[in-house]
């Protein structure tokens, strides 16, 4: 049931929070978005390099990182990647898949997204209030007290629920900051420090420094002494303040989590084609074939040629003038080069932020608090991180659309 009087706030117009309003509007209810940009869905535009990689055909519970999996699988449950292919499509945005499962809308273009999200908002009757940013909320007998800070100006105005989707603090140029935090504490919610996640990585990259600018696939580990802490494998850029790309961002949050700690990354560049490297070897092996032309097959130049060095092997020595050990430290040094961890990148320089309100202090089917009635939490607010491809848009967005549903529900506040 749903009744057309609710009055309903949605602090941030991103992701999630068009989401919450759109859900909620077609279900009738009266929606005012906050947004304390002068445009909606800044951050979404440059989601994918500009392309909005929107979901991922592998989004399942086990693939994020919070505090309880079974909470996970119930949100996706209830609103997983074919309802946001469904809700993607009801606002004008067809989606195509690539053969690795990522998602991205067929016009290739971020902008075209959110034009799609401001036009459904617009057509569904929400109150878009650009420019607006919301200072505080206080909890009620009849319902939630919000109060805007803007145009050097304050007000208040009341609402009988809110759905907090104001991010997190990545990339904080781009409108989320983090400022909402304090006030959900004071709410009664727990606040788990907020710290970067997705986030490139700083290492001492010694050895490789020549492979600087170099970008490609392998394996990477992230190694606290003898114990293995996370893994994760895809496209890798060595930099000069350390690695960045998908394989690392995806283990980040781990390295952000233990400030301090002397923590190795251990590169494996033979991951994705281990038993073509190993066919081709044998083939070769008792030829003349320079170790750096077959080593070239699999990798760039650069690589080629340093890997051999690094083994005190010329990169010109013909395969069947190296000997056993030497080939096989060659073959481990290539499974596994270790790299001290020196942190990672600043808010500034990450997708992410992992840490604010724990999940299980919201319900996962409605988004509603279990703290606070009527008040609900959406998207980066919740310390959830999923990995690089699709996966922070689709919880985004099915936080946001499942919250929305909720508060236009009638029942009790
Ligand atoms: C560079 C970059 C690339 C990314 N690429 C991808 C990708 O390709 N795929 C993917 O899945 N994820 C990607 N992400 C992550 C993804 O963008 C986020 O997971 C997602 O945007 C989170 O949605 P949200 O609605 O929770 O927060 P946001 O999108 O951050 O939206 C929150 C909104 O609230 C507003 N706001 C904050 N505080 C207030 C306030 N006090 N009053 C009023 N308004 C407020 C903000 O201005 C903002 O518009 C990327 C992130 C970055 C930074």
């Amino acid at each position: 049931m749903y009744n057309p009087e609710m009055q309903i706030a949605v602090i941030g117009g991103g992701a999630s929070g068009m989401a919450a309003a759109l859900q909620a509007a077609w279900r009738g209810a009266s929606v005012t978005v906050f947004e304390r940009n002068a445009v909606v869905g800044r951050k979404l535009l440059v989601t994918g390099s500009g392309r909005c990689n929107i979901t991922n055909d592998g989004a399942s519970a086990e693939r994020y990182t919070c505090a309880d999996p079974e909470w996970m699988a119930v949100l996706l449950g209830c609103f997983g990647v074919q309802a946001l292919r469904g809700m993607l499509q009801r606002i004008g945005i067809l989606v195509y898949k690539t053969s690795d499962g990522w998602y991205y809308p067929l016009s290739n273009s971020a902008q075209t997204v959110v034009d799609a999200f401001a036009a459904a908002l617009s057509l569904a009757d929400v109150s878009v209030r650009l420019s607006s940013r919301v200072a505080s909320i206080s909890a009620g007998e009849n319902g939630f007290m919000i109060q805007l800070a803007g145009d050097g100006r304050e007000h208040r105005e009341t609402f009988e629920k809110v759905i907090v989707a104001a991010g997190g603090r990545a990339y904080p140029a781009l409108g989320s900051r983090g400022e909402l935090f304090p006030v959900l504490e004071g709410l009664g919610h727990t606040l788990l420090p907020k710290r970067p996640a997705l986030a490139p990585v700083l290492a001492d990259l010694q050895s490789l420094k020549a492979l600087l600018g170099i970008r490609l696939d392998a394996g990477v580990e992230l190694w606290d002494g003898k114990k293995r802490l996370a893994s994760a494998a895809g496209n890798l850029i060595f930099t000069e303040w350390g690695l960045n790309g998908p394989a690392v961002m995806d283990i980040s949050h781990h390295i952000s989590a233990l400030p301090g700690r002397p923590l190795e990354v251990s590169l494996n560049l033979l991951h994705f084609f281990e038993t073509e490297f190993q066919d081709l070897l044998q083939q070769k092996r008792g030829t003349r074939l320079p170790v750096k032309v077959f080593l070239g097959a699999f990798f760039p130049p650069k690589v080629a040629s340093l890997y051999p060095s690094m083994n005190n092997i010329s990169g010109n020595t013909p395969l069947n003038q190296i000997d056993e050990g030497s080939l096989k430290g060659l073959i481990d040094t290539l499974k596994d080069t270790r790299l001290s961890v020196k942190g990672v990148r600043e808010f500034e320089y990450c997708q992410l932020s992992a840490g604010g309100v724990p999940v299980t202090e919201a319900d996962p089917r409605t988004l509603e608090s279990r703290k606070v009635k009527g008040l609900y939490l959406t998207g980066e607010t919740l310390d959830v991180v999923g990995p690089c491809g699709g996966y922070n848009l689709q919880f985004a967005f099915s936080s946001g659309a499942l919250a929305g549903m909720a508060a236009a529900a009638t029942g009790d506040k």
